[in-house]
């Protein structure tokens, strides 16, 4: 666990620091002892929640709740521990992820799950909370090889219906797409294993692809003094399994394999950019 040490070291500083610290010895203190499914100590997972979040570069308090957000729920601290140590703000993000825990639990009884995602926001108020609860998916999804064939199946599709989509509309798409392609492997395994074959091999070879299509275009840019951002990625296995199931296409037929963005101020600068593109 000396990572998640190592990374808030290297971000934060100061009283920030301090802060997420002690809510790292409190949360290694509180789960000492308990396993995961995996027999790994249980505070593996909290630490792993952290540091996607510190990835995002969200603020200390978030971190602080991410490391503190399964003590209410899994062990003997109270909420008045948490109020007492950390204030109300890491409480009211671990309360609000412990609360929303309850309700995903009952989510097959939501039919309609654009409903259901509104209802999850709603009740979050705090969206913190939401992005703590997809950075904890995130990784319960990295570990469902040791839970039962029946909690991969529903949490996979739970995670599909409710927390990518999700994930998506907060424009956090390496949340989004890492949630779908852990979800193609349980709910459809001979597909996965496929495009992990015949995709994941030239995985570098079209990183570079799209590298040298960022450069042009920025290039182009700057030539007609146009201002803005581009970013290049190769699609992940999910979006190409939707294209290739909903087309009813075979992977040869499948051209975009890889997805380039341009960001500029407004439609003039976009549709001048798309032009020369074009062109
Ligand atoms: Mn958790």
């Amino acid at each position: 666990m000396g990572t998640t040490l190592d990374k808030i070291q290297q971000v934060y500083a100061g009283e920030d620091r301090e802060k997420i610290l002690k809510a790292y010895a409190f949360a290694e203190k509180a789960h000492e002892n308990q396993k995961r499914a995996s027999g790994e100590p249980y505070f593996i997972h909290p630490c792993a929640v952290a540091e996607v979040l510190i990835d995002l570069g969200l603020d200390p308090a978030t971190v602080s709740a991410a490391l503190l957000h399964d003590v209410i729920e899994d062990t003997q601290a109270t909420e008045e521990d948490i109020r007492r140590e950390f204030g109300e703000e890491v409480l009211a993000l671990v309360g609000g992820v412990t609360k929303l825990e309850k309700i995903v639990f009952k989510s097959k009884e939501a039919e309609d799950a654009e409903n259901f995602r509104k209802m999850f926001v709603a009740m979050a108020k705090d969206i913190r909370v939401i992005i703590i609860k997809l950075a904890d998916r995130l990784h319960n999804m990295r570990s469902l090889d040791f839970l039962s064939h029946e909690r991969q199946q529903r949490l996979s599709h739970e995670t599909l219906d409710i927390f990518a989509p999700l994930a998506g509309r907060l424009g956090i798409s390496q949340i989004k797409c890492e949630l779908e392609d852990l979800c193609l492997k349980y709910v459809d395994p001979e597909a996965y294993e496929f495009l992990s074959v015949n995709i994941r091999e030239r995985l570098s070879e079209r990183k570079e692809f799209v590298q040298k299509i960022v450069l042009e275009i920025k290039e182009l840019m700057e030539r007609d003094g146009v201002k803005g951002e581009v970013f290049g990625r190769p699609k992940h296995f999910f979006s190409i399994y939707k294209k290739m199931k909903n087309k009813d296409k075979s992977l040869d037929q499948i051209y975009d394999l890889t997805a380039v963005r341009v960001i500029v101020d407004d439609m003039k600068e976009c549709y001048t950019v798309l032009g020369r593109i074009h062109e």
